[in-house]
C-alpha cells in the first residue's frame, strides 16, 4: 500500500467536504466525488492511522456475495461485481491498474433445520428475481458435487457461483485511494477529536494537533469508531466494535476442488484461500462491544470450537496446521447489522457512512457512489439507498436482512 500524506497541516483551512476516515469507505466516497463532473468542490480525507493497520479494511476476509435477502443489498453487490471486474476501465483505463477477477467458488449456506431451509428457499426466490443464479441443492446433490462434505445432518444447501467469492480488496482499496488523490483529494494524517456545531450544521472539525478545519459537509467514514465520531456532533449512533476471528490453515491433504465459502449451521465459516490453504472465521462468544484498541486473539476458540466444527463438516480437515490468525473489528450496527447512510435528519451536513458490519468491503463502491451523489445533487441518482437512512434508528425500524454473517 502507498502511504498517505504524512503528518503536517492540511493545505487549506476550509474544505467543501471533510471525510473522517480514509479506509475503503472514505476513499470510495472521495474517489466518486472527485470523478463527478458536476462536483467542483474541495475534498479532504483525514486519517488517524495512515498504515490502516487496525482498520476493518485491513482485517477483512475479502469476499463478495449476491446471496442477500433484500433486493437492495443484492443490487449493491451486483454493482460491486461490475465495478471490480471493470476496475481498470473505472480507473480511466490506466494500464498500471490490474484487471481483477472474482474467484467464483460461491458461498455455500448449509441448513440443518426445516426453518433455516425455508429461509434459504425464500431468499433464493428474492435473489433469482433480482437476476442472481442461486441454486438450492439437496444433501445428495451437495455430496455429488462436493464429496468432501459430511452432509449427514444437512437438509438443504444454497450456492451461487456467479460474482460470488474472493476478490482482491487490497487492490480495490489502493486504486480508490490513488484515484481519489489523482482527482485532487487531499489526504491528511491526523485524528479528529472534536466538532463544532453552529445551529444545525457542523462548522468545523478539530484535530488532535489543535488544527481546525472548516467544512461544508462532514462524512463519518470512521468504521468501528463511528459512534465516537457521531458523539462529537451530539449524535447517538448504535455502532460498536465487535471482534471477529480469522485463521489461515494448511491441510495435509488439500481438497481437489476450490472450497466454497461454506457457512456451517454453527455460524463458523471456512473457504479456499491459497491453492493449499484455507481461511476460517467466527464471532466471539459472548460477543460484546469491545474497546477500540482491543485486538486480543481468543486462542482457545480455535481448539475448542472452530477446528472441531470444521473437521466434523470436512473430515479431510482433521490433519491441518494453523499458519496465521488475527482478530478484527466489525463496525457492528446493533439495530440491524446494515448500513446507516446519508444525512442526519437535523444536522443536515453530517453524513453517515457507517454500520456495515460484515459486508462493507463489497458495499464500498455503491456506498461511495451514493454518498457522492447525495453531496453533489442532494439525492441518490443511480441506486436509491434511502432505506439505509439514519431515521430508522430513532424510530427503531430495523431492515430485515436475514443473510447476515
Ligand atoms: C474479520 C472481518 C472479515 C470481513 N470480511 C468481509 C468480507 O468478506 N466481505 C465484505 O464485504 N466485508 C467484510 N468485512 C467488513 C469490511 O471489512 C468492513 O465493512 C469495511 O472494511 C469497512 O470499511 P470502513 O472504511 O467503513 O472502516 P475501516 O476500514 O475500519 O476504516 C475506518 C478508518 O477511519 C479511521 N478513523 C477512525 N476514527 C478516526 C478519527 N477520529 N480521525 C481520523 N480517522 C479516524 C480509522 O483509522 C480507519 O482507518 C469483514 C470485516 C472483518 C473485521
Amino acid at each position: 500500500m502507498t502511504m498517505d500524506r504524512m503528518h503536517g497541516q492540511a493545505p487549506h483551512t476550509t474544505y467543501d467536504v471533510v471525510i473522517v476516515g480514509g479506509a475503503i469507505m472514505g476513499s470510495a466516497t472521495a474517489f466518486f466525488l472527485s470523478r463527478n463532473p458536476d462536483f467542483n468542490g474541495s475534498i479532504l480525507v483525514i486519517e488517524r492511522d495512515p498504515s490502516y493497520a487496525m482498520s476493518s479494511t485491513a482485517h477483512t476476509n475479502s469476499c463478495m456475495r449476491q446471496q442477500f435477502s433484500t433486493e437492495l443489498n443484492i443490487r449493491i453487490s451486483q454493482f460491486a461485481a461490475d465495478f471490480v471486474k471493470n476496475l481498470r476501465a473505472n480507473m480511466g483505463g490506466d494500464e498500471r491498474v490490474p484487471e481483477l477477477t472474482i474467484q467464483n467458488y460461491g458461498y455455500m449456506y448449509l441448513a440443518d433445520t426445516e426453518s433455516f431451509a425455508d429461509m434459504l428457499r425464500r431468499n433464493q426466490a428474492i435473489q433469482q428475481a433480482a437476476g442472481t443464479e442461486t441454486e438450492l441443492l439437496t444433501a445428495d446433490e451437495i455430496a455429488a458435487r462436493y464429496p468432501f462434505y459430511n452432509v449427514e445432518d444437512i437438509i438443504l444447501g444454497s450456492i451461487n457461483r456467479k460474482d460470488e467469492g474472493y476478490f482482491d480488496s487490497g487492490t480495490l482499496f489502493d486504486c480508490l485511494r490513488r484515484g481519489a488523490r489523482q482527482g485532487g483529494v487531499d489526504y491528511l494524517a491526523g485524528e479528529v477529536v472534536a466538532m463544532s456545531r453552529t445551529g444545525n450544521r457542523i462548522s468545523q472539525v478539530t484535530l488532535a494537533s489543535g488544527e481546525t478545519i472548516a467544512c461544508g459537509t462532514v462524512v463519518n467514514a470512521s468504521g468501528p469508531r463511528a459512534a465516537h465520531i457521531a458523539a462529537m456532533a451530539g449524535i447517538d449512533l448504535p455502532v460498536e466494535p465487535r471482534k471477529r476471528f480469522t485463521w489461515i490453515f494448511s491441510a495435509a491433504t488439500p481438497l481437489d476442488v476450490d472450497l466454497p465459502l461454506t457457512i456451517d449451521p454453527s455460524g463458523v465459516h471456512v473457504r479456499q484461500d491459497g491453492p493449499a490453504t484455507y481461511l476460517a472465521g467466527c464471532p466471539a462468544d459472548p460477543d460484546p462491544g469491545v474497546d477500540y484498541d482491543d485486538f486480543v486473539m481468543d486462542h482457545d476458540r480455535w481448539q475448542t470450537h472452530v477446528w472441531p466444527i470444521i473437521a466434523a463438516r470436512i473430515p479431510q480437515f482433521e490433519a491441518i496446521r494453523v499458519v496465521n490468525e488475527w482478530a478484527g473489528h466489525y463496525a457492528f450496527n446493533t439495530l440491524d447489522q446494515n448500513a446507516i447512510l446519508g444525512p442526519h435528519h437535523e444536522i443536515g451536513n453530517f453524513i453517515f457512512q457507517n454500520g456495515f458490519s460484515g459486508h462493507g468491503l463489497q458495499q464500498s463502491p455503491a456506498m461511495g457512489r451514493g454518498v457522492a451523489e447525495l453531496i453533489t445533487y442532494g439525492e441518490y441518482r443511480t441506486l436509491d439507498l434511502s432505506p439505509f437512512a439514519f431515521a430508522r434508528i430513532p424510530a427503531q425500524r430495523p431492515i430485515t436482512e436475514t443473510a447476515i454473517i
